[in-house]
């Protein structure tokens, strides 16, 4: 049926999906029709705002406009989702790519936010041992849309009453290894006159630490979160092999140090604690060294176990003794709730359950 049908349309050009054009582009595609500027602006916010999944419900443009962009374009939004829904309302969409390729996204309700976790990369380009992501490998990036589509996705999912809040680029995936597309993705997840009109301010980018592309953060406007999660290189080799070995400790908090941070933002330091390996006081005194001078809070993620994986979450006063070191020194740290982990939705739990790679 498929090959018919490819047959059958063998003589026409592929016809352009929307969804792949950034602005620049869809004016530009807009131009080559001959018609006026403002109608990328019109399908753009048919696309992110009423997120429709056919041009003939883009009203504002005339019958004859839409079944002329239909011929040559289409919206091709990804049909297949599937929702596993934890005991504490954390939501794991399950997103089937068009090569077959399976990336996640979490919705994670909170009081009074609704943030939502998004995915850059299927696998990912780095190796923490602690984390199920990086056993996988890096399958490939992310395409802009395809980090559009999980938003996409999740706001077709809400539920009557919910608003997404918050957006943390801390799933599947180094962001800072496939900029182009994180950018190009902030970008409409930003846009208040087309795309989804979520604050900059209200979006976090979680990186490894790929030092030297930090400051390009700063001009999305997004806040910057840095994975450190060792306070020694040795420990730091041990944990996170390939980003330590490219940007090790020394560098990277240079990078924070140098870091254009606008007036009242913090940097935020993420610190996965895992028994017996980075969890010690003379680990937090370390810490509380390290990050001395550098206008941050510390988001403490006690480790979130997966099948086959070698590390263990430490004890809870081992938790709160961390804390206590760090904020007798006077940092501003908070334990991170990992919601989610009954459908592995939690930090370190995306990806295919496979062998470990190293045991
Ligand atoms: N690559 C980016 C974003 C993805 S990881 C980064 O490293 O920041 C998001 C956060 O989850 C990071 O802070 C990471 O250190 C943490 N994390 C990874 N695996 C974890 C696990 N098993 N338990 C708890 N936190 C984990």
């Amino acid at each position: 049926m498929a090959r018919q049908d490819r047959s059958r349309t063998a003589s026409a050009a592929p016809r352009t999906n929307l969804l792949a054009l950034d602005e620049p582009a869809l004016e530009r595609f807009v131009k080559d029709l001959g018609w006026p500027a403002f109608r990328a602006r019109q399908i753009l916010r048919w696309l992110y705002q009423e997120r429709v999944r056919e041009i003939a419900r883009m009203t504002d443009l005339s019958k004859a406009e839409r079944a002329r962009l239909s011929g040559i374009a289409a919206i091709e939004r990804i049909a297949d989702c599937e929702v596993r829904r934890s005991d504490d309302g954390t939501r794991k969409l399950l997103l089937r790519l068009e090569d077959g390729l399976v990336i996640e996204s979490v919705l994670i309700p909170d009081a009074d936010r609704l943030t939502l976790c998004l995915s850059t990369q299927v696998g990912c380009t780095l190796d923490c041992g602690f984390c199920l992501t990086g056993q996988m490998g890096l399958k490939r990036n992310l395409a802009a849309h395809e980090i559009i589509e999980q938003a996409l996705a999740a706001q077709d999912r809400l539920e009557p009453g919910e608003r997404l809040t918050n957006i943390v680029l801390m799933g599947m995936g180094e962001p800072l290894a496939n900029f182009e597309a994180v950018a190009d993705a902030v970008a409409r997840l930003t846009n208040p006159r087309w795309g989804f009109g979520i604050s900059a301010r209200r979006i976090t980018l979680s990186t490894a630490g790929l030092a030297s592309r930090l400051a390009e953060v700063a001009g999305l406007g997004v806040n910057l979160a840095v994975s450190l999660n060792a306070t020694t290189d040795a420990q730091r080799t041990r944990l996170m092999p390939a980003v330590n070995r490219l940007h090790p400790l020394a560098r990277l908090l240079a990078a924070c140090r140098a870091y254009p941070l606008p007036p009242h933002r913090k940097l935020t330091f993420e610190y996965v604690l895992l028994a017996g390996e980075n969890d010690s006081e003379q680990d937090a005194k370390r810490l509380a060294k390290l990050l001395h001078g550098i206008r941050c809070k510390v988001n403490l993620i006690p480790f979130n176990p997966f099948p086959g994986s070698p590390y263990r979450r430490p004890a809870d006063a081992d938790v709160l003794r961390f804390q206590s070191v760090l904020r007798q020194a006077g940092f501003d740290v908070l334990i991170r709730k990992s919601k989610g982990r009954d459908v592995l939705g939690a930090c370190g739990q995306l990806g295919e359950l496979v062998t470990p790679r190293r045991s």
